[in-house]
């Protein structure tokens, strides 16, 4: 059975289409990436997922379930967590108090010795005392990481986890995710720029454009489609690249 099925999910904001009839599925443990130029969808994708904005048509199964109808924390309870693109840390409580919030409200105790092996997974555990605000970026992401994870997702969303980021804490970063998939076997969904980083943890792409899926595949395919080439490679490279 697969963990995650988007049946024909379709979204406008006014009269902008930002998704047309999107379908794909997650197998348990899978790692998929989803790429696109800026303004495809892609955060409005995570967003339906996660239930922040709801879809106009199609559905989201998760666990053979229809989450549709779900809100955001009714889903991380059921196991969906994710990171934001901008990290939504409080930056005025300690490391610690900024893990104990998620796990509070996601339905469990909040435990402070959990919180603690929160913290220590994802390397994180000497810092606890410290503000969020006065953390660096690559640690706060980490301290995201740590939240998402306090709803024990089976399915964890990163929204550009690696943007912004030094080589040195991108290599960090991967590794962290690889050890946290090989110990929890969590299902991760990627919407990433950084490409080079995406493709050593992932298999398996879909591309966006306008809204509409134009590649599923092996990342070494998408150099090969000419829609892939014109929508995504066209505008990053024709146009000098970023
Ligand atoms: P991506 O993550 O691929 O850059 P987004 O999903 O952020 O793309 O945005 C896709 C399109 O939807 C953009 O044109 C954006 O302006 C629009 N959009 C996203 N969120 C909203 C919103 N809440 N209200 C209106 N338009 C939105």
């Amino acid at each position: 059975m697969s963990l995650l099925v988007v049946e024909g999910v379709s979204k406008s904001f006014g009269g902008n289409r930002v998704l047309k009839e999107v379908s794909f599925s997650l197998k348990e443990g899978e790692i998929l990436g989803i790429v696109g130029p800026n303004g495809s969808g892609k955060t409005t994708l995570l967003n339906i997922l996660s239930g922040i904005v709801k879809q106009d048509k199609g559905s989201v199964i998760f666990m053979g379930k229809p989450v549709d109808r779900l809100r955001p924390y009714a889903r991380a309870r059921m196991g969906i967590g994710r990171t934001f693109q901008i990290t939504r840390l409080f930056t005025n409580l300690s490391v610690l108090e900024n893990v104990l919030i998620p796990l509070h409200y996601g339905g469990g105790d909040a435990d402070p010795g959990r919180a603690e092996e929160l913290l220590s997974m994802v390397g994180l555990l000497e810092m606890k005392d410290r503000k969020a605000g006065s953390l660096s970026l690559a640690q706060r992401k980490r301290l995201e990481l740590a939240r998402a994870l306090s709803v024990n997702p089976r399915l964890l969303l990163l929204d550009e986890v690696f943007a912004g980021l030094n080589p040195v804490s991108i290599r960090e970063i991967l590794d962290l995710l690889k050890e946290i998939h090989s110990l929890t076997g969590v299902a991760m969904i990627l919407v990433e720029h950084v490409l080079k980083a995406l493709f050593q943890i992932t298999r398996r792409v879909i591309v966006l454009s306008e809204g509409r899926i134009i590649y599923e595949g092996e990342p070494e395919g998408m150099a090969r489609s000419e829609e892939v080439i014109k929508a995504y490679l066209g505008e990053r490279y024709a146009s000098g690249g970023k």
